[in-house]
């Protein structure tokens, strides 16, 4: 073949490629529209039935020399990609995503701006117990600058016979403390029903990490003007933490952080693995504040500095951790919160370190 052949030939496929190109971009174009009708009518976007219809017609056509199995599989690959692109648009959509509201959201949590760009520490017993456990914490976080303080007064327990927490009086102790010491409270709330008569007691609803999926409950406390933070479910993936978020932020409320608490894997040396590069995800895909919960997900006192140091470094907008007067009677996750001097001295280290910085 002479070279000005060659040329010739080569000349017409670039000239196909380009027609390719604009075929599979129009085909494109048109699979957008189409989601775009499925999400307004709430219909699954793949549909197995019309892929199968259109490979039989595919097949039904082929002349060749391409045998047909080749092509079904190259038209699969477009099917796949298309899918993808209508699964773009819909995260496109979003209104917890960067897509939707590109600056960060700052929540203001009774003058403590979380997403400010400061870091900062969340840190308070695993439960409620009694006014004077609570307030012995909370004079020792005071005194090290910590306003934001966590407890919980309804305990999601795995075993029914386990502490329930307080409940009611448990979120009045808080309140109690809080206001002598002015302080900002964040405590869970695990029945949709309650949060009328918490959001007087508390300044953040709290959503569990077993309830991350409780929609009713997401929906309650997306229409309350109450902040609003939001743990990882305990075998949730980033996508459907992010959902979950959005069920609170699409009722009204935006002001929402999300939590990082560890998931569960295979591995038993841990409580649960620390997903730490969920942060930068969460904080790339989404416009909402980051926490890190270093107690939960690790389960062990010793990871708690060295985990909540590498959520610092990798960019959480806060830390949390649970402390508690003498965890060894603690009621509930007496292995791994910590007590006041292991307390102080956590935050020595984290100082110490240059990545804490209050
Ligand atoms: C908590 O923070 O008190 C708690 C129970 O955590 P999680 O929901 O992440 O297990
Ligand atoms: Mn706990």
């Amino acid at each position: 073949m002479s070279n000005d052949k060659l040329d010739v030939l080569r000349t017409e496929l670039d000239e196909v490629n380009l027609k390719l190109l604009e075929t599979i971009n129009e085909r494109a174009r048109l699979v957008q529209e189409i989601g775009k009708v499925k999400s307004t009518q709430g219909v699954n976007r793949f549909d197995p039935v019309r892929e199968r219809s259109m490979l039989d017609h595919i097949a039904a056509n082929n002349k060749g020399p391409f045998e047909t199995s080749t092509l079904q599989h190259l038209f699969k690959q477009i099917f796949k990609a298309s899918l993808e692109l209508q699964e773009e648009d819909n995260s496109k959509a979003l209104l917890v995503s960067r897509k939707k509201h590109p600056e960060n959201t700052v929540v203001d949590l009774k003058g403590v701006m979380m997403g400010d760009g400061q870091q900062r520490l969340v840190m308070g017993p695993c439960a409620v117990e009694s006014y004077e456990q609570v307030l012995t914490v909370a004079k020792a976080l005071k005194e090290r600058g910590i306003k934001l303080l966590r407890g919980g007064a309804f305990k999601p327990r795995t075993s029914p016979y386990d502490f329930q927490g307080l409940g009611l009086e448990g979120l009045k102790i808080l309140k109690q403390v809080a206001d002598e010491l002015d302080m900002v409270v964040i405590s869970e709330i695990v029945n949709p029903s309650d949060i009328e008569t918490a959001v007087e007691y508390l300044d953040v609803i709290q959503i569990g990490a077993r309830n991350m999926q409780n929609f009713e409950l997401l929906k309650a406390a997306g229409a309350v003007d109450k902040p609003v933070l939001l743990k990882r479910g305990l075998s949730a993936t980033i996508q459907e933490f992010i959902h979950a978020a959005e069920y609170i932020v699409a009722k009204g409320n935006s002001n929402l952080m999300l939590c990082e608490r560890g998931i569960r894997t295979y591995e038993t040396a841990t409580r649960n693995t620390l997903d730490i590069s969920a942060v930068p995800i969460l904080k790339q895909e989404t416009h909402l504040p980051v926490l890190v919960d270093v107690t939960h997900s690790t389960g062990r006192r010793d990871l708690l500095l060295p985990t909540a140091k590498a959520a610092l470094a990798i960019g959480a907008d806060a830390v949390m951790a649970e402390v508690h007067p003498d965890p060894a009677v603690a009621l509930s996750d007496s292995a791994q919160q910590m007590d006041i001097p292991q307390f102080n001295k956590f935050i020595d280290d984290l100082q110490a370190s240059g990545l804490y910085k209050a």
